[in-house]
């Protein structure tokens, strides 16, 4: 049976790279950037690895005040500094509205948050902009509220616009969210957008994170955004859902399989 599909926007990162087309897309590194020799050792291993999106929080929305909050700016200038270095592209969160100049000046992808979703003022500052916005699903939020908070960025006039489905709260303890493989599914039939997955904060667990991954790209997720660290039991945060680097080649194998099981490759 054929199922209608809405018109699609893929959203064009760089000449190479683009979401919402064949490739299935890797965003991968640490929660948050901590050192320099921290995102150097991420870099590396991405590019070794064939990645092309280098991840890393500067302005960390946490939900303790006691916890580490990123390092900012200067957080931001190291990820851009790495990334050039290595010839990646940088994906990090906009937390706020005045943010906004910094983050667009050094990212290649504007992520907004999860606890973010419908703070309006931000998603109208990032719809103002001519520059890819990744948008993750709020994990108390509707798919319908979602795909409405797109709207509102995409009613400024930026359509460059990349859902992702990071988790949702349920009923369940056993895992910090639950990945809600309906929506993938669902919104890349009803949205024009691409769609992405965030396995590591939809599962909160590392050993989780790979099968989570496999069963994203088998719903027809357009990318995954993957908690990476040199060392996780050194992470300043998000330590217990991120993958060591050592693990990146056998995430590439895995997920690729899946990939191409479903006429896609992993990149
Ligand atoms: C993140 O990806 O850095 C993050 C904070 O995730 P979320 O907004 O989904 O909690
Ligand atoms: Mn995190």
């Amino acid at each position: 049976m054929s199922t209608p599909t809405t018109p699609k926007k893929p959203v064009n990162v760089s000449p190479g790279v683009t979401l919402g087309h064949q490739a299935v897309i890797l965003m991968a590194g640490p929660c948050a950037v901590e050192s320099y020799e921290q995102m150097r050792a991420v870099a590396e291993a991405v590019v070794h690895a064939g990645g092309h999106v280098l991840r890393g929080g500067a302005f960390k929305p946490r939900t303790s005040p006691h916890s580490f909050h990123g390092l900012g700016y200067e957080g931001l200038l190291i990820l851009r500094h790495v990334a050039d270095e290595f010839g990646l592209l940088v994906i990090t969160e906009a937390l706020a509205v005045a943010h906004v100049p910094q983050v667009a000046e050094l990212a290649d992808i504007i992520q907004i948050g999860s606890r973010n979703m419908q703070h309006y003022p931000l998603l109208w500052a990032v719809g103002e902009l001519d520059k890819p916005v990744m948008l993750k699903r709020g994990f108390m939020s509707t798919i319908e509220e979602w795909l409405q908070a797109a709207d509102h960025i995409a009613s400024r006039g930026n359509e460059k616009i990349i859902l992702c489905e990071r988790g949702i709260r349920t009923f369940e303890t056993a895992t910090r969210n639950t990945l809600d493989t309906n929506a993938i599914a669902l919104v890349k039939q009803t949205s024009p957008y691409p769609v992405i997955a965030d396995p590591s904060h939809a599962t909160g667990r590392a050993d989780l994170v790979l099968p989570a991954a496999r069963t994203a790209v088998a719903a027809g997720a357009d990318g995954l955004l993957v908690e990476f660290h040199p060392d996780p039991h050194l992470a300043l945060s998000d330590g217990a859902q991120s993958l060591p680097l050592t693990m990146l080649p056998q995430f590439m194998d895995e997920v690729g399989r899946i990939a191409q099981a479903m006429g896609r490759f992993l990149a």
